[in-house]
């Protein structure tokens, strides 16, 4: 376990938040339009939610490497999925894939609570300290088959699915509000075809399905992670 909360020195703290100005500003050229999305990504330390040997990559714009083989999200991917979510500040979302953390942190910035589920005990804790650190006290995360949404706090106004589903997950659909968007990244042609973001907007009777991105997600895998 590796939280960090604070830089082991006054000169990577610059270099950290240095890091994070151009992030935001490649993010902004990359068409990232809602300020108040960029302004949530400055606000989150991403340092605090990697390990410890990728800190001097908190702010490069790629995936990487987080405990129980799984990723924090590429900074680019999670802006793109905040601004495609459309959030309100009187929201309740969930999230499925807590991972990290770094994207419920996020989420937490701009809506009224975030519902977060992950499939392993391991990351959720250490997301939970995370959360704690930052004293973000509108995130209620639990370990579970997100899969399977959550029913007991349905129905949300939106859904951010952080990993891969093989097809648009209809129990998760069936837990939005209508009028509700839910992104999430589905494989393409069994996978054969690589993966793509897709936004679902529930309407009165059915949804309207729009495609985003290309993208690369760990995949949703059913049921609780057994671990030793
Ligand atoms: N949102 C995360 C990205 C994490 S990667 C972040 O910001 O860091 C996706 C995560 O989804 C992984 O941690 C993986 O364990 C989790 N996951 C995969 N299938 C799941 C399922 N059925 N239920 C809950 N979590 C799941």
């Amino acid at each position: 376990m590796d939280v960090e909360g604070t830089t082991e020195s006054a000169e990577t703290a610059e270099e950290l938040e240095a890091g994070k100005i151009r992030l935001v500003m490649a993010m902004r050229r990359q068409g990232i339009r809602d300020a108040r999305v960029l302004s949530a990504i400055e606000r989150v330390p991403r340092e605090t939610f990697v390990t410890g040997a990728f800190i001097d990559q908190a702010y490069d714009d790629h995936a990487l490497p987080i405990e129980c083989g799984q990723t924090i999200s590429q900074p680019y991917v999670v802006a793109y999925m905040t601004e495609k979510l459309e959030v309100g500040e009187r929201m309740k979302v969930l999230e499925v894939g807590t991972g990290s953390g770094y994207q419920a942190a996020v989420l937490a910035q701009l809506c009224r609570r975030i519902y977060t589920i992950e499939r392993y005990r391991t990351l959720l804790l250490d997301a939970v300290k995370r959360f704690e650190i930052l004293g973000l006290h509108n995130v209620t995360a639990q370990v579970g088959d997100g899969g399977k949404g959550w029913p007991e706090q349905a129905p949300f106004d939106r859904i951010i699915v952080t990993a891969a589903a093989p097809e648009i997950p209809l129990e998760l659909a069936n837990q939005l509000k209508v009028g509700g968007i839910m992104v999430v990244p589905v494989d393409v042609d069994g996978g054969q075809g690589g993966q793509k973001l897709v936004r679902v907007t529930r309407e009165e009777d059915g949804a309207n399905v729009e495609d985003l991105l290309p993208v690369r997600f760990v995949p949703l895998v059913e049921g609780v992670a057994r671990e030793s």
